[in-house]
């Protein structure tokens, strides 16, 4: 089957026909985004711009070419960074094919997660945009997931890490040091915010949900935390497939259990399963079917 539903910002679609016994299904999430240039007042080619905090900041006019430049250089970062990183598990069986309608057999793909990103200039009609500015030479800026800056594709400091070390002299005191610093393209951390993530210690203790989930403190409580693309780094985790795990839900054949993630192409067990076979980078269990 091949199955799509529209929504305004996103297009979802499920594909088991390219299902084959080395061949995963695909479920794609389309994101569309349209953008807005934000230029300086008045035709100026150099003005200011408030950042996500409400800050004044430097900002330039965009050319044309630089505005395409711009618009392509997301796509190239963003879908390969978000596409092909999670598998859903098929815990329960769903989506039985066989190579033959006679065939003992029956396979049982999991879900490949799959990412396209869409960008266009926005039109007056548009109910949301992401407003795009670019910075002038060395300006700071933050962003959030409504408010992008030309520099958001580039890696930049984030935060620090840091480690309690005792004290050498004085028992019972330990003094937090610097151990690096980690770095991040914020357009990749606010796609994840469109994708429905919080900040990777919101609903901890420190960090509960109902209070100001900006804090720093959100941004992770240890460093472990911190490395996370909803902290100050990029790595990836299996919850950062919140968005395709709602999705599958819009297909009654999924089921209504939640689909467990993995990060690495699977290997599916099963009491029944009698090869694992795990050929060309994908991979799908045989049955018999009793
Ligand atoms: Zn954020």
């Amino acid at each position: 089957m091949r199955k799509r539903f529209t929504f305004q910002a996103v297009d979802v679609e499920l594909n088991t026909d390219c299902c084959s016994p080395h061949t995963n299904a695909e479920l794609t999430l389309t994101l569309r985004l349209p953008l807005q240039q934000i230029n300086p007042k008045f035709g100026a080619f150099n003005g200011t711009g408030n950042d996500g905090k409400g800050k004044e900041r430097e900002i330039v006019k965009w050319s044309p070419d630089i505005w395409r430049e711009y618009k392509k250089d997301i796509v190239r970062i963003a879908e390969p960074f978000w596409s092909r990183k999670f598998w859903l598990i098929n815990e329960n069986y769903k989506f039985p094919f066989k190579l033959n309608p006679g065939s003992p057999d029956a396979y049982y793909p999991n879900i490949e997660c799959c990412f396209k990103l869409v960008v266009r200039d926005a039109l007056p009609a548009d109910p949301l945009t992401i407003k795009v500015v670019r910075l002038a030479p060395g300006a700071k800026f933050v962003e959030h997931k409504m408010l992008f800056s030309d520099q958001g594709r580039f890696m930049e400091p984030k935060m620090h890490l840091t480690k309690s070390v005792p004290d050498p002299v004085l028992h019972g005191v330990s003094w937090t040091v610097d151990t690096g610093i980690l770095s991040q393209r914020s357009l990749l951390h606010e796609i994840g915010h469109i994708l429905v993530l919080s900040h990777v210690a919101a609903g901890t203790r420190l960090c509960p949900w109902g209070s100001d989930l900006n804090r720093v403190i959100c941004y992770g409580t240890n460093d472990y935390e911190k490395h996370s693309l909803m902290g100050g780094g990029e790595e990836l985790r299996p919850e950062h497939a919140y968005a395709w795990q709602q999705a599958l839900h819009l297909f009654p054949e999924a089921g209504e259990e939640d689909w467990p993630v993995e990060m690495k192409r699977p290997s599916p067990k099963h009491p029944m399963l009698i090869t694992s076979s795990v050929q060309g980078g994908c991979e799908v269990s045989r049955f018999v079917s009793k």
